[in-house]
């Protein structure tokens, strides 16, 4: 296969996200694999500072494009620029986060390159130089494994939190290519002011995510879950029964209308692991699930289970993980 593995960076705030460097890693296991390069393309603001690091992750080359009109994702001019870039470079493959950007930018490229998307993957594979991508459908209760016919250029989007970031290699350096590329005019109306980002952990990167549902009863006792999210380090999740209901923002809800996360640990509190919620955290490495319902479905996809009042049982977990989390520092 000729070509080389094109990633496409994802910026917030000036630094690259870490789905981006989960993408570059992959993108350096499948380049190893089609004695390919990995290029890696970052549209942004003040980014080039960030882009001279990334060869330390595997890259080999990085188109940039450092311009303050790019400091916010806007649709049209993103897919117009990255659109561009890979038709310059000619990759037989690329890879991109499939965040929530990432989710929209891949299929406006998709549509721009006529090119066949997978979108939220979970495992690429090459064989005999084929490439091959698992994603998981119907709310996650089965995968699909999709390959593309030759010559069709496979544009595949890697769900956040399931591929290994590469070990950072100190002295590896990657080409600097600064694209002078006019900026197409942006159509949309819709303007980003700003991000707040500010002492929260983002869902779909988090580590460990609490999250609470209809048993917590009100918007007050979230202040139980906060705590112990601030304890372990986490982030607060919710069940779309708590949006609903106003307790809990829309950006908070997990499952098949809210974010697919796919933390290290997730911990379910008064939700009863309807199949819209599994679709959004089913892929959690562990479940951990407190219900006072023993009959409760969530149970059933947990690894550890409290039958418990959630009243009862957090304010003494919360205490127990405080002194835990202190004979630990
Ligand atoms: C098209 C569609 C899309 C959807 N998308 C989503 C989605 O993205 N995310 C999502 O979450 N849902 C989604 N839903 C809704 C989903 O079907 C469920 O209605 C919802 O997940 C239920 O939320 P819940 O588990 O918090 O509430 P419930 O199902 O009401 O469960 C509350 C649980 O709390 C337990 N409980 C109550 N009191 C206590 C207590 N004191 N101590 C311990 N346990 C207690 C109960 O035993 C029960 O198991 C969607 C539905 C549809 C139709």
């Amino acid at each position: 296969m000729s070509g080389c593995v094109l990633v496409v960076m994802e910026i917030r705030g000036g630094k690259f996200r870490r789905v981006s460097y989960e993408v570059a890693g992959e993108g350096k296991r499948l380049a190893d694999r089609l004695g390919s390069d990995v290029c890696a393309v970052a549209l942004g603001s003040g980014i080039s500072g960030e882009a001279v690091g990334l060869g330390r992750y595997g890259v080999d080359k990085v188109y940039v494009l450092d311009d303050p009109s790019l400091e916010h994702y806007v649709p049209e001019v993103y897919s117009a620029l990255v659109a561009e870039v890979v038709q310059r470079c000619n990759p037989c493959v690329v890879l991109l986060p499939a965040s929530l950007n990432g989710g929209d930018l891949s299929a406006r490229l998709a549509g721009r390159l006529e090119a066949g998307l997978a979108q939220d993957c979970t495992q690429i594979l090459c064989e005999d130089g084929k490439i091959k991508a698992k994603r998981p459908v119907f709310s996650g209760k089965c995968f699909a494994w999709c390959e593309w016919a030759p010559g069709a250029l496979p544009l595949i989007s890697c769900r956040p939190n399931v591929m290994d970031c590469l070990a950072p290699q100190e002295q590896k350096r990657a080409e600097m290519e600064t694209l002078q590329l006019p900026i197409p005019e942006r159509r949309s109306e819709v303007r980003t002011m700003d991000l707040d980002t500010t002492g929260k952990v983002e869902l779909t990167e988090a580590e460990i995510i609490v999250s609470g549902g209809r048993g917590m009863k009100g918007p007050e006792n979230y202040a139980l879950l906060q705590e112990l999210a601030q304890i372990l380090g986490a982030a607060v999740g919710a069940s779309r029964a708590a949006v609903d209901a106003g307790w809990r923002p829309h950006s908070d809800q997990v499952g098949q209308t809210g974010k697919v996360v796919n933390p290290n640990l997730y911990i379910a509190v008064g939700i009863s692991g309807a199949i819209q919620h599994l679709a959004g955290m089913g892929s959690s490495k562990y479940i951990v699930a407190v219900n006072k319902d023993p009959e409760a479905p969530i149970f059933s996809k947990a690894d550890y289970g409290v039958v418990e009042d959630l009243f009862t049982f957090l304010p003494v977990f919360n205490e127990e993980m405080k002194k835990f989390k202190s004979t630990c520092s």
